[in-house]
């Protein structure tokens, strides 16, 4: 998922074709891990596949349906079968019998939780006690409120004429659309039939056909097991254009042609991604681009990476969001964390991979500006967040897993794979890249598991350059140590140098070379000019470069932040219009912060966000009242 920084990318070409693997069979939960989030009893059976067939009621905002699991039974008293579920309502549930014919199970909810939502308990009939394998069928039906559904009314797409429905089932909301396993612990595999209105199109993380007939009646099927938190779901008017041979963009008409702009270079970067870190095992990589009101900046689905439209630049300038996300393609979908608590292994890998992407994409110097924003944005994470959350492997019993996924397991995962490759060279480290996914591929681990696999293949077998307990530092410990490494970037220097050569009147602003910069050049550049700047220096500033005008979300962020926090009203108008523009909760959040805390504009931020938030998810509606309030 990506939630904090964005990367730019231009794209070069090469010619690297993807191929696609053999589908593995689903791989047993590692014993060692306990999720603690899940109320499932995995260790007596284990889902494998899942069949779905739902309808899609945009009116009474419901999924209504059935889910049929494969279980594998692993225990030979088991006697129950529990599975997650988040406000469904159970209208029955069966068991297939070796003749075919199928029986009634007894079912009933257990103690609800918060947090992890409510256990489905089913007994598992007389007839099946001996079953080495069970087909369970559940009718159900969603409520409006489920936690992964976000069901978006005309006026928040950007047609503004057809309802669109987008799931976002990490970390543990796949059980609020269906009754499952919900543990990173297992993989299924899926196949689903979609009913919507005959108007609109359904497209899942599964094979989607870009040919497909739009009659209402949508299948797909996923024969490569994945996670629960993976599967997903969306439906609007969406249309498809291809970018190349494997790839392809969905979205909303509107967005159709700038997105197929914007993102003309997905399938160079997978060819190169497939180069890098070994073959892309997913068949088809498509994106989707959802509407302006999607409040996160993208989401891994496999085979359809859900993406926010702030970064439709116009340039692409903002496209290495795909970067990251196309990164999880390896990390986090084809080698998992077993449990949140070992969020880094997802979210720490993908954050490294990303950046070799953008150095082979772009340059080492474009790297290296991404890794310094990390870094700071790192070291002022590590100054707030308890100690007990700064291990990479923390004890996280209790909590919520959407809480946890902050800056540490991104930026300090990421700085603990940059200092293991320092100290044994790039080349070593990326042989062991090359084994790890293939040892590990479409299964799921715990930092113990990665901790004795980097020991056998890297500490012992290159002895006296990183010892087992160094690595254990960066596992368990909070903070950094000593030995991580600090980024540098002369680029962002020079641009912080002449931030302070025009702030202090040395040099004319013609004289600054802005056009030479990457977007994070200009952002270290806003972010550095001298806080005591006078409205006719700001104006000049605004002037020469167009910020107010920019097209580029990040850059129109970080000058809009400062002008509410230096009370720039000449730029007020313009920050009205970007509040509007963008629902994206990153890109708005702040803005409206930096309005309450300059001091004399909180009634004024009040008064905009009332006229703006119409066009917000409610995710970003409740993040931005907390900070009103
Ligand atoms: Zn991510």
């Amino acid at each position: 998922m990506q939630r904090f920084t964005l990367m730019f990318v231009v794209i070069a070409t090469m010619g690297v074709a993807c191929t696609q693997s053999e589908v593995p069979a689903p791989v047993t939960p590692d014993p060692r891990s306990h999720d603690f989030f899940s109320f499932a009893n995995t260790d007596e059976f284990v889902n494998e596949h899942l069949q779905l067939d739902l309808r899609v009621d945009f009116e009474a905002e419901e999924l209504q349906g059935s889910a049929t699991l494969r279980l594998r039974r692993t225990a030979s008293n088991a006697t129950e079968v529990v599975l997650d579920t988040r406000e469904l309502t159970i209208e029955d549930a069966r068991f297939e019998l070796p003749g075919g014919e199928s029986v009634t199970a007894t079912h009933r909810f257990g103690e609800s939780q918060a947090i992890l939502g409510t256990p489905l308990i089913i007994a598992v009939p007389d007839e099946l006690q001996a079953a080495e394998e069970l087909l369970l069928t559940i009718e159900y039906r969603t409520s409006p409120g489920a936690t992964a559904l976000q069901w978006l009314p005309p006026e928040l797409t950007a047609g503004g004429e057809h309802p669109f429905l987008f799931s976002q089932s990490q970390a543990i909301h796949a059980r609020s659309w269906v009754p499952l396993q919900d543990t990173p612990a297992v993989r299924i595999t899926y196949d689903a039939n979609i009913h919507t209105p005959p108007q609109l199109m359904a497209i899942m993380s599964a094979n989607n056909d870009p040919d497909t007939e739009r009659d209402g009646d949508y299948e797909f099927e996923m024969p490569q097991p994945i996670p629960p938190y993976l599967l997903a779901l969306a439906v609007g008017n969406i249309y498809v254009a291809p970018i190349g041979d494997e790839t392809g963009v969905y979205t909303e008409p509107e967005l159709l042609e700038a997105s197929a702009y914007e993102f003309a270079d997905t399938q160079d970067m997978l060819d190169k991604a497939a180069a890098m870190f070994g073959p892309y095992q997913w068949g088809r990589y498509d994106l989707l681009i959802l509407p302006p009101s999607f409040p996160y900046g993208g989401m891994e689905n496999p085979r359809l990476s859900f993406i926010t439209p702030s970064v439709l630049a116009g340039d692409r300038s903002l496209v290495s969001i795909i970067a990251h996300e196309l990164a999880h393609s390896w990390s986090g979908n084809l080698v998992t964390n077993a449990t949140w608590r070992d969020g880094w292994l997802n979210e720490g890998w993908t954050s490294y991979l990303e950046h070799r992407l953008m150095e082979v994409i772009y340059s080492e110097e474009r790297a290296a500006e991404l890794a310094v924003v990390d870094y700071r944005e790192l070291l002022l994470d590590l100054e707030v967040v308890p100690l007990e959350q700064q291990a990479l492997a923390p004890p996280f019993e209790s909590g919520d897993p959407d809480d946890f996924q902050g800056i540490v397991p991104y930026h300090k995962g990421n700085l603990f794979l940059k200092y293991l490759e320092k100290s044994f060279g790039r080349d070593v480290f990326d042989e062991f890249i090359a084994d790890y996914f293939g040892e590990f591929e479409f299964g799921t681990i715990t930092s113990e598991v990665f901790l004795d696999y980097l020991d056998e293949k890297l500490l012992s077998a290159h002895p006296g350059i990183v010892s087992r307990s160094q690595a254990e530092h960066w596992l368990y410990q909070p903070g950094l140590p000593d030995t991580a490494p600090i980024p540098v970037s002369t680029s962002l220097d020079a641009a912080a140098d002449f931030a302070w050569q025009w702030s202090q009147g040395e040099i004319d602003i013609a004289d600054v070379p802005a056009a030479d910069w990457s977007p994070q050049g200009m952002i270290h550049f806003i972010n550095s000019l001298d806080a005591d700047l006078s409205e006719e220096q700001l104006v000049e500033l605004d002037t020469a470069l167009g910020l107010s005008n920019t097209h580029n979300a990040e850059i129109g962020r970080t000058w809009f932040i400062q002008v509410a926090k230096r009370q720039f009203r000449p730029g007020y108008g313009k920050l009205d219009e970007y509040v509007n523009r963008y629902g994206r909760t990153r890109l708005v959040k702040p803005l409206y912060q930096a309005l309450v805390e300059n001091g004399v504009d909180a009634t004024l931020a009040r008064e905009m966000f009332e006229r703006a938030r119409g066009l917000y998810h409610p995710v970003t509606v409740t993040s931005v009242e907390l900070i009103l309030e």
